[in-house]
């Protein structure tokens, strides 16, 4: 069920538990502020998922509330994270849904990163 962006952040969501260590995922990159793992239903042959450790809902949420540095130290992450992947020579595609008519479903703040494939048009008509 979409969420709306605006809803107070609901500390048992399921990447809030991913985080505590109480759902097993697989994990491709983790530092101090950031944890990325493979989507469990990847929509393309590399599909991850990049989550900020702090508690935000989404992405309108982390950037007004989220400090430079952890804004700053995400943004970095996901490019490492691409590299480290080797998928800058093939291309990437970044998506982060916000809220309700973009579908998204898990309330906090991840940027989706595929790869590994062409990808098509942006958006279907
Ligand atoms: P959203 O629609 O919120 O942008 O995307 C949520 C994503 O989280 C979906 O692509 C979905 O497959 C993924 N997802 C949902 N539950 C889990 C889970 O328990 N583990 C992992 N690794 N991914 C999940």
């Amino acid at each position: 069920m979409p969420i709306n962006a605006t809803e107070a952040y609901d500390d048992g969501n399921i990447f809030a538990r991913i985080l505590r260590g109480e759902i097993p995922s697989t994990r491709v990159y983790e530092d101090e502020q950031t944890l990325a793992i493979n989507d469990i239903n990847p929509l393309a042959p590399t599909h991850i998922l990049v989550i900020p450790k702090g508690a935000y809902v989404s992405w309108d949420d982390f950037s007004a509330r989220g400090s430079d540095e952890e804004i700053a130290a995400f943004v970095r992450a996901v490019g490492k994270i691409a590299r480290e992947a080797g998928l800058v020579e093939s291309g990437y595609r970044l998506l982060a849904n916000a809220g309700l008519n973009a579908g998204q479903e898990v309330p906090h703040l991840h940027v989706h990163i595929f790869a590994g494939r062409p990808l098509g048009p942006m958006l279907a008509r």
